[in-house]
């Protein structure tokens, strides 16, 4: 029986409330054995990591929740100050752990707590779901969030199909994570109008992707996987090539002369 969370990327709206919401459920309140108090400041057990992608007027923002501290690796790290659970959940004993910078330093979503002398994570919220009277039974940034972007769950229970996860010893696995785009505007300099229908073809080792330019002359070629494409542009007999890599970042093009 281990217990995982499920988020899907394409449902997230980037409103932050589950990180608020885990701050709301730990900043000031001391939820012992599972943990101290969280920081006010420097600590985000759930963050929503935006990323602003492309260039200007090409750009899109992505919204990828991530919760570091369920990770089984923190516990196969240190099993010594990690508390025994039958539902698998990863929770740092605050009573054991004191002194252990050295699991802050080497997990990413797992703070030192500078004052206090320990390191803190993600508890699952399991203060929440081991007491019977408590009014919630799920971990609050799943609560938190009013699209069901996060689950919480028995792991074979959850819908994984098509999931990954950003470690293989992760507890936390994604849907839907963002995949690249390439995108531009594509006009011609003689009248300086826009190409509207030109078919935009991408091929390259991620596969082969296509689309057409629309009624302001733009296309997005979207969900690529990362590597480098040969972008062919064609209409009314004409074609133009370009070399778009999309390897380490997603490609705004920005206005393409078609001539
Ligand atoms: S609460 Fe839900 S929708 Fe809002 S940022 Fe978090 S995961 Fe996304
Ligand atoms: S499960 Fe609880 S402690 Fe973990 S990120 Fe969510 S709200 Fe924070």
């Amino acid at each position: 029986m281990t217990k995982a969370f499920l988020i899907d990327v394409e449902k997230c709206v980037g409103c932050y409330d589950c990180q608020i919401g885990c701050k709301d459920e730990h900043c000031g309140n001391t939820w012992l054995p599972y943990a101290e108090s969280q920081p006010e400041i420097g600590q985000f057990w759930c963050k929503v990591n935006q990323t602003e992608r492309g260039a200007k007027p090409h750009v899109m923002v992505s919204y990828v929740p991530f919760i570091g501290g369920q990770d089984t690796a923190i516990r196969d790290f240190a099993p010594e100050v990690c508390m025994e659970r039958e539902d698998g959940l990863v929770v740092i004993d605050p009573a054991k752990a004191k002194g252990r910078k050295d699991i802050a330093e080497k997990f990413e979503g797992v703070y030192w707590n500078e004052e206090l002398q320990i390191p803190q994570a993600c508890t699952g919220c399991a203060h929440l779901l081991d007491d019977p009277d408590s009014p919630i039974r799920t971990p609050r940034c799943v609560d938190n969030c009013h699209v069901d972007a996060i689950l919480f769950g028995e792991e074979d229970e959850l819908d994984l199909e098509g999931a990954e996860k950003l470690s293989e010893t992760s507890l936390v696995w994604y849907k839907n994570l963002p995949k690249k785009f390439i995108a531009g505007t594509v006009f011609t300099p003689a009248d300086d109008e826009v190409v509207i229908g030109a078919k935009v073809t991408a091929t390259g080792e991620g596969g082969t992707y296509e689309t057409t330019t629309d009624d302001w002359g733009d296309f997005w070629l979207r969900g690529l996987a990362d590597g480098a494409y040969k972008v062919t542009i064609a209409h009314d007999g004409k074609e133009l090539a370009l070399d778009v890599d999309v390897t380490d970042k997603d490609a705004g093009l920005g206005d393409i002369a078609f001539e």
